[in-house]
């Protein structure tokens, strides 16, 4: 197996892999796991590992170290359906969802949070420590039961009830705490210093990236021709959309050719910091004020790796869009009676995200579309019924 390091994209630096090391020691910029692949021609065959279970199907892929145990809940492999009835009302003919709520805990997080905890676990740590507004506590709590390992989960105070119960479920501490987004994120990095302790930040740890480059692997294995035009993400860290762009990137460069899919960044109105930094042509996130969401996993202001998701964007030739409350609303309420698909807030967003950019004609008519359910609307169901 190749050699695997952690990079820091800002020093062009490579030091040696450490699960529980998430910042550069020199800027304090995050870092990047990194390994070279081996040569690609026409597919991604040499990246499968047909027995290995769920995300780790993808093993040679992922760059994590050899000692780190295959720990899975059989997350990935998701279905990818047809939108025939939402997508034609809509102008997209060749629309598709990949239905990622479809996760061991209700969402895409699973992807990411397998290969943090594993890592953790192989590095003999006791407990894990992470800040969530709700999906990515419930994954991380999931592997970390699953793994032996002792978790507190960091929620914010207002985080949704079902959220913290599946996340208590796990045997994990829900610790809540008052203020920001951030305020959170503070308090849990703060605990993740106490001794035995690592912080399993989905929204910084170099191995959940790893983790959700199998979102794209897994379209490519049905062969470059199965990458659609366009990839639609809602974005709140961005774990999904830097995952795609980091395995395509990788890809390329082991010599795989493919015609790059274009990605868009779909956030809510009420909270934009990229879609403003990305109208503005601002390298990282903007301030802005937030108004409360019913897109809580999308509910960042600042994300951590925001510059990197902003350059996935600008590389592919995607897009920002913001949509309005009563758009995601409208659009969470249409998926479920025209296509069956019960989606949570933040996933309805992506598809009120693509209606629009196919109204502005970002994407054409018959282009094709894969737009990312990633979570259950099970977690955060509407208030009353439609
Ligand atoms: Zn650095």
């Amino acid at each position: 197996m190749a050699a695997v390091t952690l990079r820091c994209p800002a020093c062009a630096i490579d030091v040696p892999w450490n699960a529980s090391l998430l910042a550069c020691r020199r800027c304090a910029g995050l870092l990047d796991a990194a390994m070279d692949l081996p040569r690609l021609t026409d597919d991604i065959q040499p990246l499968i590992d047909e027995g290995a279970p769920g995300v780790w199907r993808y093993r040679p892929a992922l760059a994590l170290p050899g000692d780190v145990p295959l720990l899975s809940l059989g997350e990935g492999r998701t279905p990818v359906v047809e939108l025939a009835a939402w997508g034609g009302s809509h102008g997209l003919s060749q629309c598709r969802a990949k239905l990622e709520f479809m996760a061991p805990t209700g969402s895409f997080k699973d992807r990411g949070a397998a290969p943090v905890i594993a890592s953790l676990e192989a590095q003999g740590v006791a407990k894990i420590v992470e800040d969530s507004s709700g999906n990515a506590g419930a994954a991380m709590a999931a592997y970390a039961a699953r793994a032996g390992l002792a978790a507190d989960i960091y929620v914010p105070a207002a985080a949704p009830s079902a959220k913290l119960a599946q996340i208590a479920q796990y045997g994990a501490a829900v610790r809540p705490v008052g203020g920001t987004r951030e305020d959170v994120a503070d308090a849990a990095a703060f605990a993740a210093q106490a001794p035995g302790a690592a912080y399993a930040s989905h929204s910084r740890h170099p191995a959940f990236v790893e983790g959700t480059k199998t979102f794209v692997l897994e379209l490519l294995e049905a062969g470059v021709d199965a990458l659609p035009q366009h990839l639609v993400f809602p974005v709140g860290n961005g774990g999904l959309i830097l995952g795609a762009h980091k395995a395509l990137t990788e890809l390329r460069q082991a010599g795989l050719r493919f015609l790059m899919p274009r990605m868009h960044i779909a956030q809510a109105a009420a909270c934009q910091p990229l879609v403003r930094a990305f109208e503005s042509g601002a390298a990282g996130p903007v301030a802005v004020d937030r108004r409360p969401t019913i897109a809580g996993g999308i509910d960042v202001a600042v994300p951590a790796r925001g510059a990197a998701v902003l350059q996935a964007a600008r590389d592919t030739g995607g897009n920002a869009v913001a949509v309005r409350e009563d758009e995601i609303a409208a659009t969470r309420s249409a998926l479920a009676r025209d296509e069956g698909l019960f989606v949570e807030g933040t996933s309805a967003a992506a598809f009120a995200a693509a209606a629009k950019l196919r109204a502005q004609g970002a994407i054409a008519a018959g282009d094709s579309v894969v737009i990312a359910a990633t979570g259950s609307g099970l977690k955060d169901p509407p208030q009353e019924p439609a």
